[in-house]
């Protein structure tokens, strides 16, 4: 398939449904550079939550309205380890810890190579066109400061559900990791880049984090590729999880707007959802154009649909 090439930013839920989307227009010429923050070690085994959730929409067979797993799976090895007095709180379907085994065994390999590299050996197997690139091979753990103190990222998401409050933000490592040559020849072939409705904070936040980063989407700007961003919050309120609570807690404005104003440095166009298109002149006047159109993706259609504006508005 030819045509100019896109790279999204993405995280886990709101990231891969729009991830989806662009995938039904682009195939292979779309990369997708995933967070990493969240990836833990579970029962042993690398867990990666957003590469892997991105993998499952891509590949069609996510755990609809979960946002993690695959649809249909079991938990009869979870039922198990919990048996032997393993902690089980965090999840792991059958089918989805044959993922986190097969990626352990090649890692732990002596010929297994990079973590990207058996990232995409994953992929290929599921049959993806797409590429899904993690933001780097070293790992940089998000952790967050609670009232208890520092808490492992996932410690803070799953086990105590986003409820304590967030006191500050690390993603400890980042100083010593770097974008993968293959995240790197991405930005390089971009003509438009797409910063999807992830949590600003602890999912496109850690990717722009990675030392280099920036410097990949400046030099694609400055080779003329565009840049949209997609608001994952809509009316204030993030559509799952903690984005809205954590951008007010960390000095943020929990809006559009906010989301925005985080951005206008590196944004062409905004998207932002219909019911805030009040504030489309304040985004305007950050320097960025705007789209405003149903951001609301609930089936493959409304994926397809989103994606497909968005590409158009930055052609
Ligand atoms: P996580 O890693 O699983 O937390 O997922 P992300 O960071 O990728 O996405 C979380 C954000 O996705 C939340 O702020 C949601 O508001 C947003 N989100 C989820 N579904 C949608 C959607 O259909 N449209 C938009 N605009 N945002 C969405
Ligand atoms: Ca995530």
């Amino acid at each position: 398939m030819g045509g100019p090439k896109v790279v999204a930013l993405a995280g886990g839920v709101g990231g891969a449904k729009l991830a989806h989307g662009l995938a039904a227009h682009l195939g292979e010429r779309l990369s997708v550079v995933v967070n990493t923050g969240d990836d833990c070690e579970r029962h042993g085994l690398l867990v990666m939550p957003d590469h892997d959730t991105v993998l499952y929409n891509l590949a069609g067979i996510e755990q609809a309205g979960l946002g993690w797993g695959i649809e249909g799976d079991t938990y009869a090895a979870m039922d198990q380890l919990a048996a032997y007095g393993e902690e089980a709180w965090f999840r792991l379907g059958d089918r989805d810890l044959a993922l986190h085994v097969a990626r352990s065994a090649r890692l732990r390999a002596d010929d297994g190579g990079r973590l990207t590299e058996v990232c995409l050996g994953l992929q290929r197997a599921l049959g993806l066109a797409p590429r899904i690139l993690p933001m780097s091979d070293a790992p940089v753990p998000t952790q967050v400061r609670t009232a208890e103190g520092w808490l492992d990222f996932q410690e803070y998401f799953v086990h105590q559900r986003q409820t304590p409050d967030v006191l500050e933000l690390r993603f400890a490592g980042v100083a010593d990791a770097s974008p993968t040559p293959e995240v790197a020849a991405a930005f390089g072939e971009a003509s438009a880049i797409v910063l999807c409705p992830s949590n600003p904070l602890v999912s496109i936040g850690p990717i722009l984090a990675v030392p280099g980063m920036r410097s990949l989407l400046a030099a694609a700007i400055a080779r003329g590729a565009r840049v949209a961003a997609v608001s994952p919050i809509i009316g204030g309120r993030a559509l799952k999880g903690p984005a809205d609570r954590m951008l007010a807690a960390l000095g943020h404005e929990s809006s559009a707007l906010g989301v925005a104003r985080l951005y206008a440095d590196l944004v062409d166009v905004f998207v932002l959802d219909n019911v805030d298109a009040d504030a489309a002149p304040a985004v305007e006047a950050l320097g960025m154009r705007t789209l405003v159109t149903d951001t609301v993706m609930t089936d493959d259609a409304s994926r397809a649909r989103l994606a497909s504006e968005v590409l158009a508005a930055l052609r």
